[in-house]
């Protein structure tokens, strides 16, 4: 008789440090029968450095990008009474990470999915950050194109939460220019190497800003960004304003140049600009 009740396990497993896993988490994947992961040989080398035999455990790899042909198979493994774990490269699957197509499925099904809980570099980075915990929102990785950035972070500044983002090193330097050049009151706590040998958490606001840009700081290492931004007072050009503009740019111009002082964004102007030249052409 097994140990586990069948179903699906999704297991938090180190963002770092070697021992941050619970000792359920460790039992749960010495009794696994099936190990869903990322990347094999990531999670083979856990189990090495665990003591766990992984020679006796079916491998599958999983991202949402596959199909429902894989999210099946593990689902088979659920019909044969199997334990199935599912863990991700590092911390809590599913948090920018894959599985959420998994859960949906298996949910679907009528199977039972057990969380077992433990480190995810948001919420770890986060408590040790002194921003406010009370309320705070996570975004996970921004997209790379910088109007959709700056309009994210000005989206959720008016929640008026704490922010969480996690960003590659070495796109800091973008992170510290799009706040200090669009938002006038900020708190900033990057996170570094969490849990690691070169773990190190560096304080930055909008008035010492400057001081590291101009220092190009150069980071390595994984990173978490803990943010708060206090919102400032609503800029809207109006009709007018913009009219004005068009007659000289192009709408294209004038949300360009009008976003960099304005709380709405580029697209919203954009748009704007757009629906004015109708009607303006309709009353000619
Ligand atoms: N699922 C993971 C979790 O629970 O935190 C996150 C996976 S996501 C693909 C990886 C990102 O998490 C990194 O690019 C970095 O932004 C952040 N991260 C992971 N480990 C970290 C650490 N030790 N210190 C700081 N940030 C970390």
């Amino acid at each position: 008789m097994k140990k586990f009740e069948k179903g699906l396990y999704i297991i938090s497993t180190p963002i770092g440090n070697r021992y941050d896993i619970t000792l359920r988490a460790i039992s749960i994947l010495k009794n696994s029968d099936v190990i869903v992961c990322e990347d094999t040989r990531v999670t083979k080398n856990l189990f090495k450095l665990l003591e766990l035999d992984f020679k006796d455990k079916k491998w599958l790899t999983y991202n949402d990008y596959k199909s429902d042909i894989r999210r099946n198979r593990i689902k088979k493994a659920l019909d044969l009474n199997e334990i199935v774990s599912m863990v991700s490269d590092a911390g809590t699957p599913l948090i920018s990470d894959p599985g959420y197509k998994l859960i949906n499925y298996i949910r679907e099904k009528g199977y039972k999915i057990f969380s077992i809980p433990g480190p995810c570099a948001a919420i770890s980075s986060l408590v040790i950050s002194g921003l406010k915990t009370d309320k705070f929102c996570f975004l996970g990785f921004l997209p790379r194109n910088k109007n959709k950035y700056v309009s994210i972070l000005r989206n959720y500044s008016s929640l008026k939460s704490t922010i969480i983002i996690y960003e590659k090193a070495t796109r800091i330097n973008f992170l510290l220019n799009t706040l200090s050049s669009n938002f006038s009151t900020f708190k900033l706590v990057i996170v570094k190497e969490l849990t690691k040998i070169y773990e190190e958490v560096i304080f930055i606001n909008s008035k010492n800003v400057h001081t590291y840009i101009e220092k190009n700081v150069k980071l390595r290492g994984e990173l978490t960004i803990i943010i708060e931004i206090v919102k400032d007072i609503d800029i809207i050009f109006s009709d007018k304003v913009l009219l004005i503009e068009l007659k000289k740019l192009k709408p294209s111009q004038v949300s360009a140049m009008l976003s960099k002082k304005s709380t709405e964004s580029r697209e919203k102007i954009y748009k704007r600009c757009i629906g004015l030249i109708k009607n303006e052409n309709k009353k000619n």
